[in-house]
């Protein structure tokens, strides 16, 4: 005899477990949360390594908003740590300030400067695109060839594995540029991390709804298909593989994460470097642009999370093909990608009692606060369509 529920919601990330949390508390539903991985927590997992320093197992993973509805309702499950998240490019042997800012211009001239002077510089620089088409142009229209290339080209064809002309503009452009000392690296009006980290507020979530909420780990949706029936399915997996690939593989691109600790008498030779003891580089994340390395960026997440302890992890992050075993970390926003995920999409609204939800059902590059509103949103009009059902 199958198991009954309300809800199957596939995956633990925020996607799955804000729907679940809200269809518990909306409708009273009996939900089913079923997860491949060994964790809750999606891509936004949270752990303490064997140095026992918190880290982000899946890349950084910087929270920021500007919805007071998202804030507010993860709030609930959270106390928040205050941070300006603040990130440095390495090139050409020295540390550059970044985002590109009045800092950055003094760096490349030698000498102070106004924000007067750095708009007349970058006037003189930037290729007029009224409305630029790819990644390239949208940073050649800001700030010309020559950060362009210092800062961008170099970094993008890394981590996407073509050329910036051939990526949607919103990828580069999403990177802030300013003529003031403003050097943090996002422009949401609240960044913060969950205070007790990830993992804490997705345990908190699930702690109150327990009562109405099963969550089975380790196990692909399909295998549990025969054991279970439900009204309504959440998916928050990758939407090509929902269907057997019958329009084609939607292309990603992974990344292999490289972890490396260090004890404080290690850390002695870099206190130059880092400014203070106790860390391995200057802020908590430094993009490397340059081919003189394979990895993107490094990422030392004590400078973030504010956590006080002796030794420091720092993670090189360098890109990869997707491919059997890898994880698919980034949708591709380009033409070709945009063509597929179309076929897939009039597929999805074909399904009605299905709802595809998340940064792999959507295949679109949301971050975590987009996606918890998109949860809210679908979850508010599953509560309508089965409140009298
Ligand atoms: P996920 O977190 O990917 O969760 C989907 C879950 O579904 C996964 O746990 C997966 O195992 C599970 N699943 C898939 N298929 C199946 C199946 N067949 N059966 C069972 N379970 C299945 N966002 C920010 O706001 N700030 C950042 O700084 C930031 N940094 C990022 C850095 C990196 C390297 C990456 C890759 C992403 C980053 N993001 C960031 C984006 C953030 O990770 C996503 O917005 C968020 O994780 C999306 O949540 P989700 O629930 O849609 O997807
Ligand atoms: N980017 C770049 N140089 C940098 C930082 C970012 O060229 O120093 C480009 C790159 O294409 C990257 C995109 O801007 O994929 C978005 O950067 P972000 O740091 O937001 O990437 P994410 O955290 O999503 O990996």
């Amino acid at each position: 005899m199958p198991s009954e529920y309300d809800f199957l919601v596939v995956g633990a990330g925020f996607a799955g477990l804000v729907a679940a949390e809200q269809l518990v508390q909306k409708l009273d539903a009996r939900v089913l949360v079923v997860e491949a991985r060994n964790h809750i927590g999606g891509n936004a997992h949270d752990a303490y390594d064997r140095a026992g320093v918190l880290i982000h197992q899946y890349g950084p993973h910087y929270f920021r908003t500007n919805s007071d509805r998202v804030r507010d309702y993860l709030s609930q499950f959270t106390h928040w740590h205050p941070i300006d998240y603040k990130v440095q490019s390495f090139t050409g042997g020295r540390y550059w300030s970044f985002p590109i800012n009045l800092k950055t211009f003094e760096q490349l001239i030698g000498k102070a400067a106004t924000t007067e002077e750095f708009e007349r510089w970058l006037e003189s620089k930037r290729i007029p695109i009224e409305s630029p088409a790819n990644s390239e142009e949208v940073i050649l229209s800001q700030v010309g060839p020559e950060l362009y290339r210092l800062f961008f080209e170099g970094y993008t064809r890394k981590q996407w594995q073509c050329s910036p002309r051939d990526l949607d503009p919103s990828v580069c452009g999403r990177i802030p540029i300013r003529t003031n000392r403003d050097d943090r690296y996002l422009r949401e009006s609240f960044q913060a991390l969950p205070k007790d980290g990830y993992h804490r507020l997705f345990a908190r979530l699930l702690e109150s709804i327990q009562h109405r909420c099963e969550v089975v780990l380790n196990t692909d949706y399909r295998e549990l298909l025969p054991q279970v029936r439900f009204r309504h399915m959440i998916y928050t997996g990758p939407v090509d593989a929902y269907f057997d690939f019958a329009d084609g593989h939607l292309p990603y691109r992974s990344l292999r994460f490289e972890p490396e600790s260090f004890e404080p008498e290690m850390l002695q030779e870099r206190l130059s470097i880092a400014g203070k003891p106790g860390f391995w580089q200057p802020e908590m994340q430094v993009n490397y642009p340059g081919n003189e390395v394979e990895f993107t960026r490094i990422v030392e997440l004590k400078h973030a999370t504010g956590q006080r302890c002796p030794n420091t992890t720092i993670v090189r992050e360098y890109p990869e093909a997707f491919g059997l075993g890898k994880e698919p970390y980034y949708p591709i926003p380009n033409e070709a990608s945009a063509s597929i995920y179309r076929k897939y999409k009039a597929r999805v609204e074909a399904e009605k009692h299905v709802s595809f939800i998340g940064r792999l059902a959507t295949y679109r590059y949301y971050n975590m606060d987009q996606v918890v509103g998109m949860a809210l949103t679908e979850a508010g009009k599953l509560v309508k369509r089965y409140r009298n059902a």
